[in-house]
């Protein structure tokens, strides 16, 4: 696996899978606690979310995207961003 220091390589960045957010429908959001790890806010209906293929962590995109600029590890858990799916999450 390839370090990148100072940011996501941008092909990652232009791949990740971005949705927006919808309670009710289960599976969209497999993170348990249902808020963005970076900025702690509770998702709301209708954000524009992004999830980290390789661990499956959802934040909102703008969150994510921001912070893709400068590290290239998952926020929450510091597993290296990848867009291949680990075994949490088959998109
Ligand atoms: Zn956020
Ligand atoms: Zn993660």
């Amino acid at each position: 696996m390839r370090e990148i220091v100072g940011g996501v390589d941008p092909h990652i960045r232009d791949n990740i899978p971005n949705f927006v957010y919808q309670p009710g429908i289960g599976g969209t959001v497999p993170f348990e606690e249902r808020k963005c790890a970076w900025c702690q806010e509770e998702f709301t209906n209708g954000d524009r979310l992004s999830s980290v293929p390789s661990c499956g962590h959802v934040f909102h995109s703008d969150c994510i995207g921001e912070y893709m600029l400068r590290r290239n590890t998952c926020p929450f858990c510091r597993q290296p961003i990848a867009l291949s799916s680990g075994p949490r999450l088959n998109l």
